[in-house]
């Protein structure tokens, strides 16, 4: 980390992480890289009708197809066998106009989420939560990592935060974010703590962090005098507000009082988790057809 980063014990202000911004340049990134292969093809799959999950697949779907790709819409219904969502899964495979593939998660109760997940061809699992791609990011070869977790590197990279050498602090440990995100930081050779429920004195981990990344879910947690002097704090958290219907981060905004750089709720990491999605869609097309992109470079 940089000596910016460290001992300063003057009271900053932090400079916003704008993730709405970032999100946005690289949906046309995105844009311009379907425009040169030509074609990219996107299937989203939702099972059931939570209202949460709808707006989700909506919002995938309205970005891809802003992004130019052929964005195909499976709604199925919510008493399906799981037998027929599989089946469904292994024709999205075997369709060669299909580069990326996601599942909307969570399933129906009847339906083994696992099974599921292990079905989908790892080479399209633009979720990145394929046993398969979870495997490869933990011994730090290249695959499809989960958007969230890859949002947050591209953020970091953006406003130059340095990683190497620093002390980074991870808050949760879920597969799709906690995990991910933790040795994403440790294959860019940043010192990793990984926190959670059972872990004793959070405090004592969170003020020793250059970087914290809060994957929790549950409003401020991390309270402001938790966070060290100059540090990089990524708010991950997305809890909605019962009386006000706000939706808040798990780190108190007072913090950026203390934060040398910190990412605002809403408008910090949630832009960024679709837009790394499809990013995620040319990826696997790029990966699946090298020939076509090698054939247009030339
Ligand atoms: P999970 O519920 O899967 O994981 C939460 C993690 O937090 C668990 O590892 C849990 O520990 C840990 N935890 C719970 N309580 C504490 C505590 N008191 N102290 C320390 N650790 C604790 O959540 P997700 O990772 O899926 O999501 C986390 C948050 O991020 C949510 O608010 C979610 O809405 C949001 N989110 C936002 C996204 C975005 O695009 N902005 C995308 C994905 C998630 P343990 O393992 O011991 O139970």
């Amino acid at each position: 980390m940089a000596g910016a980063h460290r001992g300063n014990l003057a009271a900053v202000t932090a400079t916003l992480i704008d993730g709405k911004a970032l999100g946005a340049k690289v949906r046309e990134e995105v844009a311009a890289s379907v425009a040169e292969l030509g074609h990219v093809g996107l299937a989203t799959v939702l099972v059931g009708d939570d209202p949460a999950s709808h707006i989700y697949i909506d919002l995938k779907q309205k970005a891809a197809t802003e992004a130019g790709m052929d964005a195909r819409d499976l709604k199925l219904p919510a008493d399906m066998a799981e037998e027929e969502l599989l089946e469904t899964i292994a024709e999205l495979n075997a369709d060669d106009g299909i580069d990326g593939l996601l599942v909307q998660l969570p399933l129906p109760d009847h339906i083994d989420e696992n099974r599921v997940i292990e079905a989908i061809d790892p080479a399209k699992d633009v979720d990145g939560i394929h046993p398969v791609n979870a495997g490869r990011l933990y011994l730090g070869r290249p695959t499809l990592v989960p958007g969230t977790p890859l949002g947050i590197m591209r953020m970091l990279d953006e406003y130059e935060i340095p990683l190497e050498g620093g002390h980074a602090v991870v808050v949760g440990r879920s597969a799709i974010v906690g995990k991910p995100v933790a040795h994403l930081l440790l294959q860019r050779n940043a010192t990793v703590t990984i926190c959670h429920s059972r872990t004793q004195e959070l405090e004592r981990h969170t003020l020793d962090a250059d970087v914290l990344v809060a994957a929790v879910g549950r409003t401020h947690l991390v309270s402001a005098d938790m966070v060290k002097v100059g540090a990089t704090v990524i708010d991950v958290g997305m809890n909605r507000d019962d009386s006000t219907r706000k939706v808040l981060g798990d780190v108190d905004p007072a913090a950026m009082e203390r934060a040398a750089y910190m990412t605002p709720v809403p408008g910090g990491v949630g832009p960024m988790t679709i837009a790394m999605v499809l990013q995620n869609a040319v990826t696997a097309a790029r990966l699946r057809r090298p020939a076509v992109v090698a054939t247009r470079k030339n």
